[in-house]
């Protein structure tokens, strides 16, 4: 997310509200919301259903299925990253050279299909 300090525009992280230094690789999603490897490791080990319909902060895609596995920090709910969000994340992460990170979809849950829909992979 973006504030307006007086020496300029100040990003930071929509979901544990810290401060971008302009050097952390960050994932930018839309309308400058941004997601930090940390918060993104928390994501995947925390990720789960819920009860109610929620908006991504990183897509912006709205009515999202409960019963797709998403994530807040527990200090800022109104943030939520749903999985597909997660696992793009995860990915590109993956390919950054300078990011500790690697990224394994078997340690994971599966993607989350709707249950209504046939696989389409
Ligand atoms: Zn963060
Ligand atoms: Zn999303």
């Amino acid at each position: 997310m973006q504030r307006e300090d007086p020496d300029g525009i100040v990003i930071s992280c929509d979901f544990c509200r810290r401060d971008w230094d302009g050097q952390e690789p960050m994932i930018e999603g839309h309308h400058g919301s941004i997601i930090c490897v940390p918060c993104l490791q928390r994501a995947l080990d925390h990720q789960a259903a819920g009860a109610e319909k929620f908006k991504c902060t990183l897509c912006l895609r709205f009515n999202m299925p409960a019963d797709m596995p998403h994530w807040a920090d527990p200090a800022h709910p109104e943030s939520v990253v749903c999985q597909d969000c997660i696992y793009q994340s995860a990915k590109a992460f993956h390919k950054n050279k300078e990011v500790p990170f690697r990224w394994d979809p078997f340690a994971y849950p599966p993607p989350y299909k709707p249950a209504a829909t046939p696989a389409a992979e």
